[in-house]
């Protein structure tokens, strides 16, 4: 098991860019448009002007979908959140190809 000088920079700097991300929010977040329950509303009229858009914050809790509306200020505090918690997946990913190489390449498989 010896990953190159490559390998190893590649890791210092998945590293470096971990440390360095901050918060982390997971989830997908969509602007969403929507229907009320008032049928007499202008959101059930020809042609329907819809709600919206809402900033729909959609994620997993305890294996279930749980959904909360952000409003515009809301949005704008944690959108960074939501950028860092894509670029931490990528890094994983990243981090987690690079040691299966790594392993990949080891001499003493099948010894
Ligand atoms: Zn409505």
């Amino acid at each position: 098991m010896s990953p190159t000088s490559h390998q190893q920079a590649q890791a210092a700097r998945i590293a470096r860019e971990l440390a360095a991300l901050g918060f982390a929010l997971p989830g997908t977040l969509a602007d969403r448009m929507t229907r009320c329950g008032y049928a007499n509303c202008r959101c059930h009229a020809d042609p329907p002007q819809m709600h919206g858009p809402y900033h729909q914050w959609t994620r997993k809790k305890n294996g279930k979908t749980s959904t909360r509306i952000l409003s515009d200020d809301q949005l704008a505090d944690y959108q960074p959140w939501f950028d860092n918690h894509r670029r931490l997946r990528e890094l994983v990913a990243e981090l987690e190809a690079l040691s299966r190489a790594i392993a990949e390449a080891d001499p003493r498989w099948n010894r």
